[in-house]
């Protein structure tokens, strides 16, 4: 199968993949050596604020001279996105379909979807691919991370702010897909004010070096030894949550748009874990009283865990729980709630249990992941609380 990453164009991701295979740091940008090449078809209209690669996947297109592709994006790229595929069909006299359901990572790609469509390819826009989710080799998937356009001025100024602050000298580096390409060039401003600088290698999930997802933070976990704390470039507080996990260390935290400057520390976590207690107590009280528990596999191609799922059930059977394994594409309170179920457990995104909990309070039901499932169970102590990162 060819992948987004086989595309000869961008350098990194054919000479780079040696490091990122072998673990190594790399000195240049990943994705700025992509976005480099974002230059013969200007999207800006349609895209002020992202880089899309158009010019590789037309490229990619004429190469493998496909003629139907199913282009899927995520919901921040949606609005622009029939005028996209009107520029790729002009381009190449490809037929294109553009997939409209939502789409919220690399995991939820719509190979199944492409492939009973009959299509030649699925592009798949704004997320890396994960290396070790399974796929159909007959349907090639084309991944086209998309990188976010940052004032370069708020950028600096909030990398200067950061330094007066920093007391760590052994720093390392973390972000999200969408500001890769910016780690290496704040690696080197760390670098000139003499900080030590470590940038983590990716885990099966990830395809840069310091990426990290909401369901993996192997690049820092990687490094932990080494660095004193970790600077995290990027919004929202999950993903520093994850780092400070992974590290149990100081997580400093960059908006490289705004340059605003935060800090991830141990009582933010404590209040976090103090939430998901409750909820574990909660499903704990409903299954003394004997309430089944519902046990959700996704159907998902990066998000089935159908091992996990088994020997969480086998657990539950093992204790005289009753139990069923409910099987999913789209996970939502109102499907749960149809099926009667106040206690699941999610094999799914682990977001899912984290960040919408209170939609499926508000309907009765209290879903766990499942490492919280093994402390409802007794099997670990909520000191030893993780997120959920087994894959
Ligand atoms: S499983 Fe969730 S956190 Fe992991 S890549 Fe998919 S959407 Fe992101």
């Amino acid at each position: 199968m060819k992948e987004r990453q086989d595309r000869p164009a961008p350098v990194l991701q054919e000479d780079k993949e040696i490091d990122r295979k072998e673990g190594k740091e790399t000195e240049e940008s990943i994705v700025s050596s992509i976005i480099s090449h974002y230059s013969i078809m200007d999207l800006s209209d349609i895209y002020p604020s992202f880089d899309v690669d158009m010019d590789g996947m037309i490229e990619l297109i004429r190469n493998n001279g496909y003629r139907k592709v199913l282009v899927q994006v995520p919901e921040g790229l949606k609005r622009g996105a029939p005028h996209m595929v009107e520029k790729l069909e002009e381009a190449t006299n490809a037929s294109m379909i553009l997939d409209g359901d939502p789409c919220f990572g690399a995991c939820d790609n719509s190979s199944v979807k492409a492939k009973a469509l009959g299509m030649d390819a699925l592009i798949h826009l704004g997320h890396s691919d994960i290396p070790s989710m399974e796929r159909d080799p007959s349907m090639p998937i084309h991944f086209f991370p998309v990188g976010m356009k940052v004032n370069r001025k708020i950028l600096n100024e909030g990398i200067r702010e950061l330094l007066t602050s920093v007391r760590e000298d052994r720093i390392g580096l973390a972000t999200t897909v969408q500001h890769i390409h910016l780690l290496d060039e704040i690696k080197v401003m760390l670098k000139v004010a003499g900080k030590m600088v470590r940038i983590g290698p990716p885990g099966k999930r990830e395809f840069f070096p310091g990426q990290v997802i909401g369901c993996s933070f192997h690049c820092a976990r990687s490094i932990a030894s080494e660095v004193e704390a970790f600077l995290y470039i990027g919004t929202g507080r999950f993903h520093p949550m994850g780092l400070f996990f992974a590290i149990r260390k100081k997580v400093y935290c960059l908006d490289p748009m705004t340059g605003r400057i935060s800090i991830f520390e141990a009582r933010e976590m404590d209040r976090f874990i103090r939430v998901r207690h409750s909820q574990i107590t909660r499903a704990q009280d409903l299954i003394d009283k004997g309430e089944r528990v519902g046990i959700i596999l996704c159907e998902k191609p990066g998000q089935k865990r159908s091992d996990l799922a088994g020997s969480l059930s086998e657990e539950l059977n093992s204790r005289g729980i009753k139990n069923e394994m409910i099987v999913m594409d789209h996970i939502s309170p109102m499907k749960i709630k149809t099926l009667g179920s106040s206690v699941v457990v999610s094999t799914a995104c682990p977001r899912i249990a984290i960040d919408d909990h209170r939609s499926y309070s508000e309907e009765g039901i209290v879903i766990l992941t499942p490492v919280e499932l093994r402390i409802a169970l007794g099997k670990m102590g909520i000191e030893d609380y993780l997120l959920d990162e087994e894959w």
